[in-house]
């Protein structure tokens, strides 16, 4: 499915200026060396165990299971270092990039979830780096921006646009053109290639491990996988172990917002393919083919555009995907509070409201992605 140019049927590919092509072309090839070898694969499962906490444990969740009427695991990301799915793929791309020899990590971050995760990461392995934010966005987020400085990293304000995190793409883009020794760090699996490439893999941590968990507990294969979609990577990260077991059903439940066409982040149910940001996908638009804001309540769902490879899996009808609403993933991050004493992200939410509008009296066998935790989305009123 995947070939050599990242291309996922007609999906993915690298749409960038020439000198971004030959940053990149280096990237792609180091990076499909590299993880060739036991010691690069070594070294990322040592910093998954001790570091992230890995393995995540795959938790029966009985009280949401007898509601629902279906037996539902809980695959737990929740319980990682930093709260989330998101530090697997930071690691990951900080060791390779420490092997690559870079001197500074940069990152974009809108909510400041990627920024921590990256942050941290960077403290961790020792390279000093800079996050780019929209000032607005800066303001929106003090919590987060006091962390990232509390770990060291250097916090970059945009202040073109809006002041928001497409801003913050454009100039942390135009800081790697023009310094090649930095390394790009892109926190879900959207961009040019190889990113979508390197995310999926980073993240198949996930799926791989719930697969065993499963197969442990249950001796056998669920008969459906679910996930929440930002950009794809918790998702992909989970499906791509069971891709290839059709009995597995795969379904994303997207931030839809309020469901209607100009308040949603539901890009796969709502979007157009374009190239966005690098990448040829689904992406949402206005009449004219030109990519406008997402509304999710979720900041972390908060994106126009979604991961080629999820593209790709929804055009062959592998995997299907669904817009969850605000309403609902409300209810869910209540619900699932309330049965099992777990707080889960308000993104995690949307996915756990999929599971109960799906499975409901199905009794079937399915594994939920718990992408975060959710303390942060607390003091929010709900
Ligand atoms: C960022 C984030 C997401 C969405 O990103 P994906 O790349 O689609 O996984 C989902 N859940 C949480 C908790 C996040 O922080």
């Amino acid at each position: 499915m995947l070939e050599n140019n990242g291309t996922y049927g007609v999906y993915g590919g690298a749409f960038v200026p020439p000198v971004l092509e030959t940053q990149l072309k280096k990237l792609s090839d180091f990076f499909d060396q590299i993880t060739q070898t036991d010691e690069f694969r070594t070294e990322f499962i040592d910093v998954l165990k001790d570091f992230v906490g890995r393995p995540s444990s795959l938790y029966y969740a009985k009280n949401l299971s007898a509601y629902v009427g279906s037996k539902i695991y809980l695959k737990r990301e929740d319980l990682n270092h930093t709260g989330s799915h998101k530090i697997n793929n930071a690691v990951g791309q900080i060791l390779l990039a420490k092997k690559m020899g870079a001197k500074e990590i940069i990152a974009e971050t809108g909510a400041g979830q990627h920024g921590v995760a990256t942050a941290t990461a960077c403290a961790f392995l020792g390279l000093p780096c800079k996050i780019f934010m929209g000032a607005v966005d800066m303001e929106r987020q003090a919590l987060n921006v006091r962390r990232m400085r509390l770990l060291g990293a250097e916090i970059v304000a945009a202040t073109t646009g809006n002041q928001t995190l497409k801003d913050a793409v454009d100039s942390a883009l135009d800081y790697y053109i023009n310094h090649p020794d930095s390394f790009y760090l892109l926190g879900s699996q959207v961009g040019p290639h190889p990113y979508p490439k390197m995310v999926g893999y980073f993240q198949s941590v996930i799926g791989n491990e719930a697969r065993q968990q499963i197969l442990n507990k249950e001796g056998r294969l669920p008969d459906s996988v679910i996930a929440c979609l930002g950009g794809g990577s918790n998702a992909i990260g989970l499906f791509s172990a069971f891709i290839d077991d059709p009995q597995v059903k795969m379904y994303g439940a997207e931030g839809g917002g309020k469901n209607i066409a100009n308040n949603t982040a539901a890009t796969l149910n709502y979007g157009t393919p374009i190239v966005f940001q690098g990448t040829y996908s689904y992406c949402l638009t206005d009449a004219d083919k030109n990519p406008i804001a997402s509304k999710s309540i979720a900041a972390g769902l908060d994106y126009p555009g979604i991961s080629p490879q999820h593209a790709y899996l929804k055009d062959s009808q592998r995997a299907s995907y669904f817009s969850v609403t605000d309403e609902e993933a409300i209810e869910s991050f209540k619900l699932l509070a309330r049965l099992e004493g777990i707080i889960p992200a308000i993104e995690s939410s949307h996915a756990v409201a999929l599971a109960v509008k799906l499975l409901k009296n199905k009794n079937s066998l399915s594994i939920v992605n718990l992408s975060g935790r959710g303390d942060k989305d607390v003091e929010r009123e709900m």
